[in-house]
C-alpha cells in the first residue's frame, strides 16, 4: 500500500488544505466534505483518519502523509480500526437518533488505541431532524479527542447550526485525467476507459460500476440507430422520440453521438491523429467515415453541440432531438448531392 493522501486523484486543493492543517496541528474538530458523488470524499476522509492515527507519519516535507503501512493505517483501510467509526444510514434510509446517541456516548470514552477517534457520517444529510439536533449537542460539547467528518453531496441540506460548526471542504467532479488514473489502477484497459469516460460525469463510483461490455453495446446501438434513422423523416422522428424521451436520455445520447462524431473527424483529419483512437473505435469510425467528408462531419458535430447547448438552457428534449437529427440529415444529403 502506498501513501493515503498521495493516492487521492483529482482533489489537490482539498487534500492540500487537509495535509497542511494536519501537519501544522491546526485541524478543525469537524469537517464537512461536500461535493458531487464519486469524487473521493469518503476516500479522503479515510486518509485523514489514517493521518491522525498513523504510528509512523511523515509530517515534515512538502507532502505530509500517513505511512499507509503501519498496523493502524492497515486496520483503518480494512475498516477494522475501533477508533475510526463509519456512521451510515440504516437500511439505506436515514441515520437514526439511536445511532447519534450511541456516537455521543462513545465519543466520551477514551480512544481504544489510536490517538484520535474519527467519526465519518456519510451521507450526513441523511440525519433526520432529531438525530441532527442530537448530533449538534455532541458538536457543541466536544468530548475527548474526536474528529468529525460529515460527508455530503448536499451541503445546504444540513442544519445551518451544524454547517456553522464544521469547516467546509469542497470537492469537485473528477476530471478525465483523474478518472483515467483511477480506472487504470482498477485494471481497466485503455479501450474500456475510453468507453466509460464520457458517461462517468466525473464520478469514479459510477465509472467503476459501469458494465463495459454492456455499455459499449449500448453506445453502438445509439450510434447505429441514429445514423440509420437519417434516411427517412418518419424514422428520424421516431428516433427523436426515443432519444428525446427525457432530458437524461438525451444528455446520455448526445455524449455518445458527440464522441462518435469526434472519432469520425479524427479519422478524417489524418493518419497521425488516428493513433489517438482505441482500436475498436478506430474500426467503427473508419467504416462510417468512409462516405462522409470532413465538411459534413463538422456540420453534424455542430448540430450535436448545438443540441447540447440548447438542452443546457432547458430546451424541450424531444424538439431538440428532432432539430438535431434534421440538421444531421441535411448535412448527409449535401454530401450525397454536392461534391465530396
Ligand atoms: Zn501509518
Amino acid at each position: 500500500m502506498t501513501m493515503p493522501f498521495g493516492e487521492i486523484c483529482g482533489q489537490d486543493r482539498a487534500v492540500l488544505l487537509l495535509r497542511r492543517a494536519w501537519a501544522g496541528g491546526r485541524l478543525a474538530q469537524a469537517y464537512c466534505f461536500a461535493g458531487p458523488p464519486g469524487a473521493g470524499k469518503r476516500t479522503t476522509a479515510l486518509a485523514l483518519a489514517q493521518a491522525v492515527n498513523c504510528l509512523a507519519p511523515a509530517t515534515a516535507g512538502p507532502a505530509p502523509d500517513a505511512c499507509g503501512t503501519c498496523r493502524s493505517c492497515r486496520r483503518i483501510a480494512a475498516g477494522q480500526h475501533p477508533d475510526v467509526i463509519l456512521v451510515t444510514p440504516q437500511e439505506k434510509t436515514v441515520i437514526t437518533i439511536e445511532q447519534v446517541r450511541d456516537l455521543a456516548a462513545r465519543a466520551n470514552l477514551r480512544a481504544y488505541e489510536g490517538n484520535v477517534k474519527v467519526w465519518i457520517l456519510d451521507p450526513a444529510d441523511q440525519m433526520q431532524e432529531p438525530a441532527a439536533n442530537a448530533f449538534l449537542k455532541t458538536l457543541e460539547e466536544p468530548a475527548g479527542r474526536s474528529l468529525f467528518i460529515l460527508v455530503t453531496t448536499a451541503f445546504t441540506a444540513l442544519l445551518a447550526t451544524i454547517r456553522s460548526r464544521c469547516q467546509e471542504v469542497r470537492f469537485d467532479p473528477l476530471g478525465d485525467e483523474a478518472l483515467r488514473t483511477i480506472l487504470m489502477r482498477h485494471g481497466r484497459s485503455a479501450e474500456d476507459v475510453a468507453a466509460v469516460l464520457p458517461l462517468a460525469g466525473g464520478n469514479a463510483e459510477r465509472a467503476l460500476g459501469l458494465d463495459v461490455v454492456e455499455e459499449r453495446a449500448r453506445q453502438e446501438r445509439v450510434v447505429a440507430e441514429t445514423w440509420g434513422a437519417l434516411g427517412s423523416v418518419p424514422a428520424l422522428l421516431e428516433q427523436a422520440e426515443r432519444i428525446g424521451k427525457d432530458r437524461a436520455t438525451l444528455e446520455a445520447a448526445l455524449e455518445i453521438l458527440l464522441g462518435f462524431t469526434r472519432d469520425l473527424a479524427v479519422f478524417r483529419v489524418g493518419e497521425s491523429s488516428r493513433r489517438l483512437l482505441p482500436t475498436d473505435r478506430l474500426a467503427a469510425g473508419g467504416r462510417a467515415a468512409a462516405g462522409i467528408p470532413l465538411s459534413a462531419t463538422l456540420k453534424i458535430h455542430e448540430a450535436q453541440a448545438e443540441a447540447r447547448r440548447r438542452l443546457a438552457v432547458n430546451a424541450q428534449p424531444r424538439f431538440t432531438a428532432e432539430r438535431m437529427l434534421l440538421k444531421m440529415r441535411e448535412a448527409m444529403e449535401e454530401k450525397v448531392g454536392g461534391p465530396a
